[in-house]
Parts: structure tokens; sequence; C-alpha cells
């Protein structure tokens, strides 16, 4: 793999990327080879020696990794930045995930990134030039009381602005936590960089700079679970506040919450204004869902609800307005294959992000499935989403990142520039 990739990508990014000229086809092929190094990069992460890392300027020219919600690297790293991502050679974006172990190693060759993979016994192999994802301009500013926006929102670079109103999730009080999750742990390392509850007013002022700006065209609201529960008086309050600011009737928001016993409350997000609604499953055999869910279990009415909740939603946002989400690798294959095909039937977006072991997770130190299996998972689900009809824009709108199926999607549709594939950009919300 690494091998053939290196043979189309001789030069780095920073003029464009690879130089040599490759017809649609070659590009095609390019940039399936980039795509398993992306995904070998989510499992296997990227280690370095502190000197040649020391010579990018990251959190200032290019953007540091921002703790809102989950640490994914392998250890928690409070006294010193990481880069947020970086692109490859034709123009995927990859997640800098830290594992000190990891067989890949981001070196400064020249003052450029350079990623070598280390072999035992043999020599090393340049993998590809890199480019690390510049810092966005509202990263330097502050709200009106004097708070970073960096502790309110992370910004991407299709123009989409996700908050985690709350940092903190009280499952864990209670030893219901899911298993694969670490968020209070990450809260609790990254304490200086972060406030546990975002005020609706905070969210708003960050979300309607990000607008005024022509850069923030999708609002994502998520967080841990909060006692009592009160989300949809939250998310309410915070898309009257948005509205006001913004003047927008659709903001073009999907609200991240979990399954309602009473149905009726997912009617309310979307008179609220939600465009979209997300409830995150996590995994699909009810059996390992109970052992890795517990508090969903416990406080979301059950495993038959929670599937059950997202096919209500479906019925009131419409086909391709739900989404949900696995965390591929807890269970078979097969059996995540069958809850992707049976909601894409709904009218649900099920995705799957490749499980991370991350620091202060019950399952610390596992190990994710090996990246082939990934990899054939994800062409799987891309497939199935294609089959159901849902579009791209679809899966921004309710997923607003740049899961590997979505760059699959935007292969298949040849977005492309030159020899690399281009960033994709929400559609102005100006009227
Ligand atoms: S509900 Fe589960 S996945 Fe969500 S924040 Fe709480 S512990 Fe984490």
């Amino acid at each position: 793999m690494v091998q053939a990739l290196r043979k189309v990508c001789e030069t780095g990014p920073e003029t464009g990327g690879c130089k040599k000229e490759l017809s649609r086809q070659g590009l095609k092929e390019a940039l399936y080879k980039e795509l398993e190094l992306k995904i070998d990069l989510a499992v296997q992460g990227i280690s370095f020696a502190p000197p040649d890392l020391k010579q990018f300027p990251i959190g200032t020219t290019y953007q540091e990794q921002i703790h809102i919600l989950f640490d994914m690297d392998k250890e928690h790293h409070a006294d010193f930045l990481l880069p947020a991502a970086f692109y490859l050679p034709h123009g995927l974006l990859v997640a800098f995930r830290w594992d000190s172990s990891s067989p890949y190693r981001l070196v400064a060759e020249g003052g450029k990134p350079v990623i070598y993979k280390y072999r035992y016994g043999k020599d090393p192999i340049r993998i590809a030039e890199v480019k690390f994802k510049n810092r966005p301009e509202l990263l330097s500013r502050k709200t009106a009381e004097g708070e970073p926006f960096g502790h309110i929102a992370a910004f991407t670079p299709e123009g989409g602005v996700f908050v985690s109103y709350s940092n903190e999730c009280f499952l864990k009080e209670r030893g219901e936590d899911c298993k694969f999750c670490n968020i209070n742990s990450t809260a609790g390392a990254y304490k200086g960089d972060n406030i546990f509850l975002k005020t609706p007013q905070q969210v708003a002022e960050v979300f309607n700079a990000a607008y005024q700006a022509g850069v923030g065209n999708q609002l994502n609201v998520t967080g841990g679970f909060i006692p009592e529960r009160r989300e949809i008086e939250y998310y309410g309050d915070v898309a009257d506040e948005v509205r006001a600011l913004t003047g927008l009737d659709d903001f073009n928001g999907t609200a991240v919450i979990g399954a309602p016993v009473d149905f009726g409350v997912i009617d309310k997000y979307k008179e609220a204004g939600y465009r979209n609604v997300a409830l995150n499953v996590e995994i699909w055999d009810k059996n390992i869902w109970q052992a890795i869910c517990p508090g969903k279990a416990r406080h979301c009415g059950g495993y038959d609800n929670w599937v059950a909740a997202l096919e209500y939603a479906a019925k009131v946002f419409g086909r391709g307005k739900v989404r949900s989400n696995i965390v591929a690798g807890l269970e078979p294959k097969q059996s995540i294959l069958e809850g992707v095909e049976y909601l894409a039937d709904k009218g649900v977006i099920n995705f799957v992000g490749a499980w991370c072991p991350n620091p202060g997770s019950e399952l610390e130190q596992h190990r994710t499935p090996e990246t082939a299996w990934h990899v054939d998972l994800y062409h799987k689900v891309a497939n199935i989403f294609r089959r159901n009809g849902f579009t791209l824009r679809e899966l921004y709108d309710c997923a607003a990142a740049n899961s590997p199926v979505h760059d699959i999607y935007r292969i298949e549709e040849e977005h492309f520039e030159g020899n690399r594939l281009k960033t994709w950009k929400f559609p102005t919300l100006r009227k």
C-alpha cells in the first residue's frame, strides 16, 4: 500500500501536492491509496521526536488540537500542543493521533513535515510530505466576556462549527458511562482549556462570528449527558439565541441527543429550528450494547427504544436528516452492517467511526481491529449509503466532518482540482 503511494507522490503538498500528471482514473487510484493510509494513521497513530515537532508553529500558524469532547491520542498531553490535522499530498485531511509506539513517525526534513514508516531491521520508508492544517483566524478571538473561542467551538474547513455544550457526562459518577468513552477523563486532563457548560449566548456569539465571517454555515451541538437531562430546554435556548443574532430561521443545525422516552421531545427539536438530529446508537448488537453502554440502557428507555427513536426521528425530520453512529470494532462486522442497512432503509444515516481505544476510557490499551477490517467496512457502508440514495450534502449536513465515507463519496463524484481532492464547502446560509 505505502510503497504504491510513494510512487505517485513525488513532491509535497505545499505547492498543491503531487505534481505528476494523473488521469482521472489515476487520481482516483492514488486517492484510494491515500484513504488506506489515512485509515492506517487513525488505527496506528503517529509518533514524533519533540525537537522535530517544535520546528513547526503549532498553535499560531497551524491549528492545535482542541479537546472540547474526546482526546483521541494514545495519552493525554496537557503540557504540550499537538497539531490538529494535516493534508496528504492528494488532499485528504487526516486527524493527528499521537501514539509514541506507532511505526509512523513525523520528521522535520528541510523545514517540512514528512511522514516515515519504520520497519524492524529495514530502512524506513519515506511515505509523504504533508501540510498541517492552518489555524483559523477565529481561534484568535474571544467572546465579549473574554472567553477564547477555542474553549467553546472547533471550526471545520468545510464551514462547520462544532460545539460541545457540556464536556462532562454524569453517567461517569454512576459508573454507567460508555466503556469506549473518555469525555470526563479528557475534561479533567485539559481543565485549563475548557469550560464545563457553555451558555446558549456564548454558543450563539461564536457561531454568529463564524457566520458573519462567511466561514460558519452549519452548527453541530453535542455534549455529555447533564443531570436531569434538560437537553431540550438548552438546545431550544441555543436555537433562539442563534436565530436572534444571525437573523436566520434555518441555521443548518444538528442537535446530538440521547434517545428520549417521550418521542414528542423529538418534534420539539424540529420546532426549535434544527435541520438534523443525531442519536448515536454506538453498538448494534443488543447484548453488546447493554454491556458497553449501561447508562444509555438505563436512562434512555433501553435498546429497542433507542432504535425506535431513530425511526421516529426519520419520520419527523425526513430521510437523510437523522444521523447515528456505531463505534466500529466492538462487535462483528456483520452486525454493524446489518445495523447500517436496517437504519438506512428507515432513512437514518448511520456512520461508523473506527474505534480508538483512547486514554481514560474503560477500554484504554485495548486494540481496535486491523486497518484492512476498517477499510473494508468504510467501503461497504458507503455502498449502503449510495444504494439508499443519501447525498454527499446530507452526509455533511448531519456530520460536518471528513470521515472516510465522506471521502469515498468525494472521490467517486470526482471533486477534483488538479491532482487533488477539493475541500467540500457548505453552501452559504446568507439570504
Ligand atoms: S453518553 Fe456515553 S458516549 Fe455520550 S458522553 Fe456519556 S459516556 Fe460518553
